[in-house]
């Protein structure tokens, strides 16, 4: 009993630091904000830079890889930044990164660390016929071609904010999906953890674009079925697959909320759900997390 009244504030308290927000002065008037500082795989995180005039060049890092920074308003002296965390991202301690002439002409620097913890997702074990675990040839090289175009689509970042507002749920009325990061173990193999979250619906049900933007992909894949792909600027995409029907072409922009196709069980599937994905400079992402993380 008395271990119990010792150990869990201690928890408590840890865990409420890693979730803090967290704010660093970097000198020069630069103030660096971040949602929190830790964050598990799959998920997100806010960035803010404040304090930068309008003439002043701004180079941000995460891990790495140069992130893309905007402003809301042109005027304004916040910048902004959304990090993604992959769902496969080892955890561990990570640097964020952003540098900037100073004031003196001089290079300046400042850098602060995200810790990655490993996320939390149920393994599932099947046993299905070999057929659905080795696609013949023909079925591999579409499968690998398809990669190659979304790999072609996540490498091209649009320099704008084609977003307006909140991001929303494709569904109308569904506030929470399942199985993201959903490890899958088909016949004793490993195979790619699951990067959507799932929404059972009725085949039929309309799909609405999550926020603006432009349909960079509307077409059928072999694993994803008729799949749409919307690019929101800045590395931000979002991914919706196994629908019965689209309603959109690639080049079209589309406004939130507008149809842009109908719920169905095309690809691999074992009954119509909506698939829906969030990808951010590549990192795989839980989609509800831009809904409740508002960039
Ligand atoms: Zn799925």
């Amino acid at each position: 009993m008395l271990a119990w009244i010792w150990v869990l504030p201690g928890v408590a308290a840890r865990t409420r630091t890693a979730l803090a927000p967290m704010k660093k002065a970097c000198g020069d008037g630069i103030v660096l904000k971040l949602s929190a500082g830790s964050a598990t795989q799959g998920s997100l995180l806010l960035a803010e830079i404040s304090g930068v005039q309008a003439n002043r060049e701004m180079v941000a890092e995460w891990d790495g890889r140069s992130m893309p920074l905007w402003r809301e308003e042109t005027a304004s002296t916040t910048l902004h930044s959304l990090l993604g965390v992959d769902l496969e991202k080892p955890a561990g301690a990570y640097e964020w990164k952003i540098s900037w002439t100073g004031s003196d002409g001089k290079p300046m620097v400042c850098t602060q660390a995200i810790t990655v913890r490993t996320g939390k997702f149920p393994t599932e074990r099947l046993t299905v016929e070999k057929q659905f675990v080795q696609p013949d040839p023909e079925q591999q090289k579409r499968a690998e071609e398809d990669q190659k175009k979304m790999k072609a689509i996540y490498d091209t970042v649009t320099p704008e904010v084609l977003w307006k507002g909140k991001f929303l749920v494709p569904l109308k009325g569904v506030t929470t999906g399942g199985n993201f990061g959903r490890r899958r173990v088909l016949n004793g193999e490993a195979r790619s953890p699951h990067a959507g979250v799932d929404f059972p619906a009725v085949a039929g049900t309309p799909v609405y674009a999550a926020q603006a933007g432009k349909v960079v992909l509307a077409e059928n894949l072999y694993y994803s079925g008729n799949t749409v792909v919307i690019d929101h600027g800045f590395g931000i995409y979002t991914l919706y697959a196994h629908l019965s029907e689209i309603g959109v072409h690639a080049g079209d922009s589309v406004d939130v909320s507008e149809e842009i196709g109908k719920v169905g069980a095309t690809g691999r599937v074992t009954g119509p759900h909506l698939h829906w994905g969030l990808t951010i400079d590549h990192a795989r992402v839980n989609a509800l997390q831009i809904v409740q993380h508002q960039p």
